[in-house]
Parts: C-alpha cells; sequence; structure tokens
C-alpha cells in the first residue's frame, strides 16, 4: 500500500481561508492583528525567513511592524525593544528571529517577551504551561507537526516516538506535545548511543537534527511515521533521506512541502488568536 504524504503545504493553504475571514472579523470589530518581527544583524537565511513570515501576514492581512537591529546590539539593547513592544497595545504577537548575533544572551531575551504575545512559543514560562498542559502557545514548528498529526488523523497514544533533536525551539517541545498525547517518547541528540537501533523500534520518528540526509531509510521499521522537520535549501533535502521511503513508511512529510510551511502557518495562527484574545470575538 502507498504511504500517505503528509501535505503540509496543502494543508497550509487550505486553512488560509479560515484565517483570512478571522482576520476580517478583528478588524470589523476595530482590531488591526499585528506581528511584530525583531531581526538582529544581516545573516542572509534570517533574513530570508523573516520576510517570509513578513509576506505571509501581508497575504492574510495581518499588519506586520518590522524591528531591525544592527549586528553589534547588546542584551539590554534587545531587552529595552521587546519591552517598548510588550507596552504597545497595538502589537499581539512578537517573533524574535532566532539565531541572533553570539553576543547576545538569547535565551534571557526570549523570556523578557510577554507569555501573552509569546506567539512563536519561544519563552520558558510558555514551555512550561505547554508542558504542563496549561493553555500557551506552542513553539510554531512542532506545533505545526501536531496540527499535521491531527489533521491526518494518526492517533498517537501508545505510540512509540523517537525524537532525534533536543534543541528548546524544536525537539524538546516536540517531546512534551507527543507525551501529553500519551505517546512513550525517547528523545535522541548527540550523545546518544546506538541511535540506528533506537530509530529502529520506534513507531513514529521525528528528525531535527540539522544535517541533511542524515537518518537513513534503512534504520527504520516497517509501517513507521516519519516526520522531517530539517530542510536544507543547498541540497533541497530534509534531515531524512527519503530514499524508498514509500517502501517502508506508513505516512512521512516531504522535503520540501511537509513541515516547513506549517510552521509559518502555525505563527500566523496564534497570532490572530492572540488578537482574539483582546478582542473577545
Ligand atoms: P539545533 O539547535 O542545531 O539542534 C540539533 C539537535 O540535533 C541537537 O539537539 C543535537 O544534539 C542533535 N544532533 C546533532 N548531531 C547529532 C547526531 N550525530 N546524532 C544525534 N543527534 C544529533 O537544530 P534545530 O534548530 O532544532 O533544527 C533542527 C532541524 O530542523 C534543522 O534541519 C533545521 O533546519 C530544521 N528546522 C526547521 C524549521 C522549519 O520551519 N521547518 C524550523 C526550525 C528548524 P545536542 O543537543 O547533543 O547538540
Amino acid at each position: 500500500m502507498k504511504p500517505i504524504v503528509l501535505d503540509g503545504k496543502f494543508l497550509a493553504a487550505d486553512t488560509e481561508t479560515n484565517l483570512i475571514d478571522r482576520v476580517q472579523n478583528l478588524q470589523n470589530n476595530g482590531i488591526n492583528p499585528c506581528l511584530a518581527t525583531i531581526l538582529v544583524g544581516n545573516d542572509p537565511a534570517s533574513g530570508t525567513y523573516v520576510k517570509m513570515k513578513q509576506n505571509t501576514c501581508k497575504r492574510l492581512g495581518i499588519k506586520s511592524l518590522a524591528v531591525e537591529l544592527p549586528s553589534n546590539t547588546s542584551t539590554e539593547q534587545l531587552i529595552i525593544k521587546i519591552s517598548e513592544l510588550n507596552a504597545d497595545e497595538s502589537v499581539h504577537g512578537i517573533l524574535l528571529q532566532h539565531p541572533v548575533p553570539e553576543q547576545i544572551d538569547e535565551r534571557q531575551c526570549f523570556n523578557h517577551i510577554d507569555v501573552a504575545k509569546d506567539v512563536d512559543g519561544v519563552t520558558t514560562l510558555g514551555f512550561g504551561n505547554m508542558t504542563m498542559g496549561v493553555d500557551a502557545y506552542g513553539s510554531c514548528t512542532p506545533q505545526g507537526i501536531m496540527r499535521i498529526l491531527e489533521h491526518y488523523n494518526i492517533e498517537l497514544s501508545g505510540l512509540n516516538a523517537v525524537i532525534i533533536g533536543r534543541s528548546p525551539i524544536l525537539g524538546k517541545p516536540m517531546s512534551m506535545m507527543l507525551l501529553n498525547k500519551n505517546a512513550t517518547v525517547t528523545i535522541c541528540h548527540s550523545r546518544t548511543k546506538d541511535l540506528s537501533a533506537i530509530v529502529k523500534n520506534a513507531d513514529l520518528v521525528v528528525a531535527a537534527v540539522g544535517i541533511p540526509k542524515f537518518i537513513k531509510t534503512s534504520w527504520l521499521k516497517n509501517g513507521v511515521i516519519l516526520i522531517d522537520a530539517g530542510y536544507h535549501p543547498k541540497e533541497n533535502c530534509g534531515d531524512a533521506d527519503l530514499l524508498d521511503i514509500e517502501k517502508v513508511a506508513y505516512a512521512y512529510t516531504p522535503v520540501p512541502g511537509g513541515v516547513g510551511p506549517m510552521t509559518i502557518n502555525t505563527l500566523m495562527l496564534q497570532t490572530i488568536v492572540a488578537a482574539e484574545k483582546n478582542c473577545n470575538v
């Protein structure tokens, strides 16, 4: 049987009509949903990601407020800017583009974002709330993955889920989201021993390693659900080698067109939700 292609590109496009309606409803009620994007320095990849987010805002009718700071910005200067945006009632969501230049304490800056405006799901408080099942904005990439799994009716309870990667924005929140859905979760990282044997036992694999084609199809068990969160534009591939994936998987995310589009879509959705909370619509 052919595997299910978990088509994030289709799903993201399909939800846009609903998002546009919700933006219009907010505007009819006098609220102009607004996402502030903060870009520090001139890393070309970060610049491209911010541009993509701003373009999607424009398409949906969400206002985007672009804040660009020089690469020699200090932690203190960035915190002042974040505090200004926290206090600005016309701003509903704040995105601080990761990574920031190395002299900046990124965690401290993330944690200064008001949790009510943390639509990118990066604060420690938001992570804690999400983990404890308290209402919170999820980190956008893992939250987007959960939305894909839900859309395709993938039952997670009891699944043996293996997450490869433990970053604060991806592997860690992904693990907690799957745990909250009653999967049995194993988190792997660069010190994990015998990774391929652990992966072989997995019903669901999330590849979040940052290395092109790192996870091999031969490591996967028959009937696996493979979620590839990676994207490497130069190689046009993800973190898993999808060669022969159709022979092994029950379901998989293609690269490109799987996880990536749902990340930005989730950022937009959470910005709209933050604006709706201001408006009681
Ligand atoms: P990251 O911060 O670099 O984290 C990579 C993780 O992989 C770390 O936990 C690291 O372990 C682990 N790792 C590295 N080498 C390993 C190895 N040989 N064996 C097992 N684990 C290993 O990356 P990230 O930000 O989480 O991103 C991961 C991937 O997702 C990247 O491909 C990135 O492009 C992609 N991504 C996509 C989106 C999207 O919108 N689609 C958004 C964010 C990220 P240690 O903790 O031990 O170092």
